[in-house]
């Protein structure tokens, strides 16, 4: 199978978090939900809209860090068998994006495995079929950069996830530079293990916070 991706354009999304919403129920993820952990997220802070989940990194460090409970999918994705995780808070540290979550009542990390079960079936991930203004695209790797080129040359965006950690297979749009949304500056060649004290807000600082649409928690 080709490599896969998946373009999120910040520009378009309005929070709804429709995406987390079906994330939660294609995966009957209701309890690490309610401790407030998720594959995928929306959040809000004053420069807009930014989205939370794993960056699918062409070299992850988190794979080396699990000791064989993680690796990188022929097509792309990185996935975890929860099965065989050991060291979880080492884990979670060892991701430069911030993305992976641990709670000490929900025993293993929560991450988005890009929809494996439907991509396997030629399907589209989840959380793109349910967003209601099409800002979550996915497709061959390929094909979903030039639709990034596209639209960043057309409404003056950047483009997050090109360089980041040596390239990854989600890409972020937006206005502005990423660090102003709230995404952390990650450098080109493979980032050192962020560490949970020096980590950048991310999504946890006060200033970011989930829009809730009452629907689910
Ligand atoms: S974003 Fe973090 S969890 Fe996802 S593949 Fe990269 S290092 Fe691993
Ligand atoms: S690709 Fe699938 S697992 Fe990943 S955030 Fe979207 S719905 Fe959730």
């Amino acid at each position: 199978m080709r490599k896969q991706a998946i373009l999120i354009d910040a520009s378009d999304c309005t929070g709804c978090n429709s995406c987390t919403y079906k994330c939660i129920q294609e995966f009957g993820a209701h309890e690490p939900a309610a401790l407030g952990l998720f594959r995928t997220v929306a959040l809000i802070n004053d420069k807009g809209v930014f989205h939370r989940q794993c960056m699918h990194c062409k070299e992850p460090q988190c794979v080396i860090a699990s000791a064989g409970a993680m690796e990188r999918s022929e097509y792309g994705a990185v996935l975890l068998d929860a099965t065989k995780l050991t060291n979880p808070k080492e884990v979670e540290e060892s991701c430069p994006f911030g993305v992976l979550r641990q709670d000490e009542k929900y025993n293993g990390l929560i991450k988005c495995n890009m929809c494996a079960h439907r991509v396997s079936e030629g399907r589209p991930v989840a959380c793109s079929e349910a967003c209601p203004v099409s800002a979550i695209q996915c497709g061959d790797y390929e094909t979903i950069v030039a639709i990034a080129k596209q639209k960043a040359a057309r409404g003056k965006l950047t483009i997050y996830g090109l360089k980041e950690n040596g390239g990854t297979n989600v890409l972020m749009l937006m206005k502005g530079k990423p660090a102003e949304s709230g995404y952390p500056q990650v450098p080109a060649s493979r980032a050192k293990p962020r560490r949970s004290a020096s980590a950048p807000a991310a999504g946890r600082g006060k200033s970011a916070k989930r829009k809730t649409t009452g629907k689910g928690r």
